[in-house]
This record gives structure tokens, C-alpha cells and sequence, in this order.
């Protein structure tokens, strides 16, 4: 028998997964701080839709006070569906907690999807909703959004044939902002797919598809405690499925998939909703500030020519190159500048999210901050333009 090398080792891995493009996620501060050469407390990260007013203050001191670490975490995440019925209105056997909702991703996927099948993608969206249907092996039809970034429901359903199995569209869409109307939404679920429905931006937007899935077995929703409640280290998302489905999901996934610190974590979120959404209600308020500074920086800084290039006109006939966001962050049209203003932000410690795919080359995506973020953004932005 001939040795192993690395070779032989590596012909047994799957077919699908020979050529594999990974998501990129983004750094962690303390990698962005040795990038941009400024101390990691000056770091502004504006990258990853976080909450810069961190987790609640009773956050802390329960996980503090937490006893058992030594002991397996729950895994059927009792107390946490529990605490959770009472804040998206349905009961616990419709609730599936996972590792970030990016793990309901992944787990969705993996009960419906084999090579062959296929899923259908709205974009320019969130990544991980393609990356993991190609771990899994099946085929991602594209389905673009349109120029303002709406979902093309005709489009959609034009795609469909025999093969096709998932539907994903999230509301507020990252990195656009826009929702999608509960009318498209229900225009998706009566293809017959499973319809996930992302809402990991809910909280700053309001609308919500989730009262709907107790009624139809084919509508998913996703949420998430990263975004809005400060959790994203935590790692703590769940979704809202037809009971059945809940039971499969809940029996295919890693029996300790969300660790205790997440899940005490998650309950005491949602004991202290008037502290959060009061860090929710100062981020709105920034978004709007944020939006307004910027549209007139754009407004004096850029030339005529640059802004009829990039005018998002196609809301409500809005001239700005920001998008109106109903989420935590703003789109902006900066046009061929795009990716040289992100690298000049990041020289002064700035991050912003900047996307290397054809459709999204003239955009970048900005966090909203606190105050203080916002003026050192609009400050940088004069000094490099
Ligand atoms: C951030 C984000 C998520 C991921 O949330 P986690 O719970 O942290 O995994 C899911 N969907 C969308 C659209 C997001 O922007």
C-alpha cells in the first residue's frame, strides 16, 4: 500500500467543493488597529452593522453572575424560546435558536438542498446565503434586484423549474436597506418554495413577515440578537419555522450548538427591551443625521457630472447618492471613487464596508455610529475628497 500524501488526501474531498469561493467576513478590530496603524480604542469600525452602544448593562452582570459554564448548555434552548414567545408572538414549538442566525442559514440549507437543487438569490444580498447553498451543492440562480434594488418577484418567478427549492430575501436587504412589501413576500410563498425571510435588521425597521408563519408551512423567518442587541460576539440568532419544520431543524443541529453564555445572554436581552431599543432609537435618530450630512457633503463636494452619474433617483425621486435605509446603515454611490475612499478612510482608522462584485463596485456601506463617529467620518471625508 502506497503512503498518503497530501494529494491522494486531497482527491477525496468532494467534487463541488474543489474550487470553493469563501465568504470574507470581516476583521476583528484588533487586525483592523495594526492594518490602519492606529491604537485599537481609536478604531472607528463601521464595517459589520454592530451596535457601538455594545450589549445591555445586564448582560454583563448575568453572565458574571452565571454558575454553571462547567455544565453542558441547554440544548434544546428552553428558557431562551421561552422568553422569546412573548417577543415575536408565537410559541415556542415554531422557534429554533441558533449559533447567529447564520447557523439557520446553514441548517435550513442542509435539510432541503442537495447537488441539483437549486436556490434562488436576490442580489446584490447577503453572502452567506449563496456560500453555503454552493457548501451544500446546489446551484444559486441569480435573480438581480432591481435598479432600486426591489426584488424582482416576475424575475423570481420566471426562474423557477422543477429544481428549485429556496427562495432567500432579506428585509431590510443588506447592504441596500430597502424592505420588501408583505404583498411580494406572500407573492414568493405562494411559488410553493420555502421562502426565507432574513429579518436580521427588525428592530430598526418594524415590519415583520413573522405573524404569517404560524399560517403557511413554506415561510421562514430569521432574526438575530447581533445587530440590534449588541450580541454579535455572542453569537445568537433563531428563526420562526412551521412546527414540523422547527423539529427537523432541531433535530439535525449540533446538540450544544449555542453556548451558555449566548443563551443567558439572549434571556437577559430581553428582560432589559426598554435599554436596548432606547440604543435602537439613538441609532435612527443618528441614521437620519448621518444621512443628511452626507447627502450634502456629496451635494457640494461632487461635480455635477459626478452626481448625475451616481444620483440615486430612484426613490421617491431622491437625488442623493445615499440610500434611504430602513436598517442600521447607509448605501452610498460614490461612483469610480468608491474603493479609494475606503482605503483612505481606513489610513485614518475608519472601516466602512466596501464590495468587490460587479454590481457593487461604486458603492460603499456605512454603519451608523454614535455622534462622535459620525463627525469623525464627515471630517475624514473633507480631508481625503
Ligand atoms: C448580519 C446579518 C446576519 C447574520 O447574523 P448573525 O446572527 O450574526 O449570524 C444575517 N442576515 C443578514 C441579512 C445580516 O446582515
Amino acid at each position: 500500500m502506497s503512503s498518503p500524501n497530501s494529494e491522494s488526501i486531497e482527491r477525496l474531498i468532494l467534487q463541488h467543493l474543489q474550487g470553493f469561493h469563501p465568504y470574507h467576513p470581516v476583521q476583528p478590530p484588533e487586525v483592523l488597529s495594526r492594518r490602519a496603524g492606529v491604537p485599537p480604542e481609536k478604531v472607528i469600525k463601521l464595517d459589520s452593522n454592530e451596535n457601538p452602544y455594545g450589549c445591555s448593562p445586564r448582560v454583563r452582570e448575568a453572565l458574571g453572575q452565571y454558575g454553571l459554564y462547567h455544565i453542558y448548555p441547554d440544548p434544546a434552548h428552553a428558557g431562551l424560546r421561552e422568553a422569546l414567545e412573548g417577543y415575536v408572538g408565537l410559541g415556542r414549538e415554531h422557534i429554533v435558536v441558533g449559533s447567529g442566525s447564520d447557523e439557520l442559514i446553514d441548517l435550513i440549507l442542509r435539510l432541503f438542498i442537495e447537488p441539483g437543487d437549486k436556490v434562488i438569490n436576490c442580489e446584490p444580498t447577503f453572502e452567506p446565503y449563496r456560500v453555503r447553498t454552493d457548501v451544500c451543492g446546489g446551484e444559486v440562480v441569480v435573480v438581480p434586484r432591481d435598479e432600486g434594488f426591489a426584488v424582482d418577484v416576475d424575475g423570481v418567478e420566471r426562474a423557477l423549474d422543477k429544481a428549485t427549492k429556496v427562495i432567500f430575501v432579506a428585509t431590510p436587504n443588506n447592504p441596500s436597506g430597502n424592505t420588501t412589501p408583505l404583498g411580494d413576500i406572500l407573492r414568493l410563498v405562494d411559488t410553493g418554495r420555502v421562502v426565507v425571510v432574513d429579518e436580521a435588521y427588525f428592530e430598526f425597521c418594524g415590519e415583520t413577515a413573522a405573524p404569517l408563519v404560524a399560517r403557511y408551512p413554506n415561510l421562514f423567518v430569521l432574526r438575530t440578537f447581533s445587530k440590534w442587541a449588541g450580541l454579535a460576539g455572542l453569537r445568537v440568532g433563531y428563526g420562526l419555522f412551521p412546527t414540523a419544520i422547527a423539529q427537523r431543524l432541531q433535530d439535525i443541529k449540533l446538540p450544544y450548538n449555542v453556548n451558555a453564555a449566548a443563551q443567558v445572554a439572549g434571556r437577559e436581552s430581553l428582560k432589559d427591551l426598554d435599554h436596548i431599543q432606547g440604543t435602537v432609537k439613538a441609532i435612527l435618530t443618528e441614521r437620519e443625521r448621518l444621512y443628511g450630512l452626507l447627502s450634502n457633503f456629496f451635494r457640494e463636494n461632487m461635480t455635477d457630472d459626478e452626481q448625475s452619474s451616481v444620483a440615486v433617483d430612484l426613490l421617491r425621486g431622491l437625488s442623493s447618492p445615499v440610500l434611504p435605509s430602513r436598517a442600521n446603515f447607509l448605501l452610498c454611490r460614490l461612483g469610480s471613487r468608491a474603493n479609494e475612499v475606503k482605503e483612505s478612510l481606513e489610513r485614518k482608522g475608519i472601516f466602512v464596508r466596501y464590495f468587490n462584485t460587479p454590481r457593487m463596485l461604486d458603492y460603499i456601506r456605512i454603519t451608523v455610529g454614535k455622534p462622535e463617529h459620525t463627525d469623525a467620518l464627515i471630517e475624514a471625508l473633507k480631508e481625503i475628497w
